[in-house]
Parts: structure tokens; sequence; C-alpha cells
């Protein structure tokens, strides 16, 4: 197993030696999402977390 330092609040990331390509991953302390696009070297790219900008609106 191999960690990551999260980008957001510098926890950990954990990464197994069975996570591929495309998983997604998450930190230990702070929850954020990241999805692995690189496993030798292992890189991380953050994903956009939750529905921040989805909201309904339908009544006035
Ligand atoms: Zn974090």
């Amino acid at each position: 197993m191999k960690t990551k330092r999260c980008m957001v609040c510098g926890g950990d990331i954990r990464i197994y030696y069975d996570n591929e390509v495309g998983d997604e991953v998450f930190c230990d302390e702070c929850e954020r999402e990241y999805r692995i696009y690189s496993m030798q070297p292992v890189k991380l790219e953050a994903l956009e977390t939750g529905n921040d900008y989805y909201f309904e609106e339908d009544e006035y």
C-alpha cells in the first residue's frame, strides 16, 4: 500500500496495490475524492464532489 498526500488538507490517501487506473479513492481526513489516472507512478486527479451546483428551482 502506498499513500499520497491530499492536496486539500495534507491527509493521507491510501492507494492499494490492487487499485487500478480509474479507481476512485478518498482522503482519510477530509474525504476529498480523487481518481487514479496513473499507477506507475501513482498520480491522482481531484474530482468535483457532491452536488454543489445542483439545485431545484421549479417553483417560483
Ligand atoms: Zn484531505
